[in-house]
């Protein structure tokens, strides 16, 4: 598809994993050009070069100076921005007893404050031309919860929650800036590479589908919430979970 067609994109934890395959799909789907932001862009190496769409951005989202700059690189390069991905997330697991202080702060300090931080600095981009499109991954863990990630479910599901107050927010004046998250369930990335055999093949057990879902299952998701296919979607969580979650 060319759904992507003429529109800035800035995707974050865009160097591997699912950031990787939702730049490069966006990228391929014809953005005009997509920012492709991580904390560590090393691993981009290996595919940013088939693509002259796509600009690699060493970036932490909690780093509110780097955002300013990266905002103020925009406005001069584009002069807007359409489509913003919050894709960059950490996990610290633990059983409740033995999740220490630094396991919930850096936890939440990424997958929570970083959204908010980020949307904040790319939100005057979009109300240059009152439009645009903000999705941001959330898991199944932030809307159903999971043994030995309190501080995991809890910015999962914070950002589902500050996604629907932007919903409402974002449109004040007619802005048609929409905000929606996507749910993934266990999907084949170094996250969940991470996680034991064991646990995995018991998960995979309990998934109507019958397997993992693959990056490329997340990115159309999030091309398709990204595009004016969905103009009239706002405040969703998308599951993509193979049916994991019903
Ligand atoms: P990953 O660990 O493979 O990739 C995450 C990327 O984010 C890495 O490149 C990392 O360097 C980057 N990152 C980490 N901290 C950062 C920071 N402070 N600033 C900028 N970049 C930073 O993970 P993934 O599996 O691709 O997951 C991507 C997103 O999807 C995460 O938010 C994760 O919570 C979510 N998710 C993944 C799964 C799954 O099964 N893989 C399921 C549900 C949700």
């Amino acid at each position: 598809t060319q759904d992507m067609q003429g529109n800035v994109c800035v995707v974050t934890g865009a160097a591997r994993g699912l950031g990787r395959c939702i730049s490069e799909t966006l990228a391929q789907a014809g953005a005009a050009q997509v920012y492709a932001c991580d904390i560590d862009m090393a691993p981009a190496e290996s595919w940013l070069g088939g693509y002259d769409n796509v600009s690699a951005i060493t970036l932490n989202v909690c780093d509110s100076n780097a955002l300013s700059r990266l905002s103020a690189r925009l406005l001069e390069e584009q002069g807007r921005l359409d489509v913003l991905v919050n894709n960059a997330g950490i996990t610290r697991d633990a059983l409740l007893g033995k999740m220490t202080e630094a396991d919930w702060d850096s936890v939440l300090d990424v997958n929570l404050k970083g959204v908010f931080l980020m949307t904040r600095a790319m939100l005057p981009l979009m109300q240059i031309h009152q439009s645009g499109s903000i999705v941001s991954i959330s898991s199944i863990v932030g809307t159903d919860g999971n043994i030995g990630q309190s501080n995991y479910a809890a910015s999962k599901g914070g950002i589902i929650s500050m996604t629907r107050g932007w919903a409402k927010e974002l449109v004040r004046g007619g802005a048609q800036i929409r905000a929606n998250c996507i749910a993934p369930g266990f999907i084949n990335t170094e996250m969940t590479q991470a996680v034991p055999q064991k646990v995995l093949d018991k998960m995979t057990a309990r998934i109507p589908l019958g397997h993992l879902g693959e990056p490329t299952d997340i990115a159309e998701g999030v091309l398709f919430l990204a595009s004016q296919r969905a103009r009239y979607i706002t405040g969703q969580v998308l599951k993509i979970d193979g049916g994991l979650v019903l």
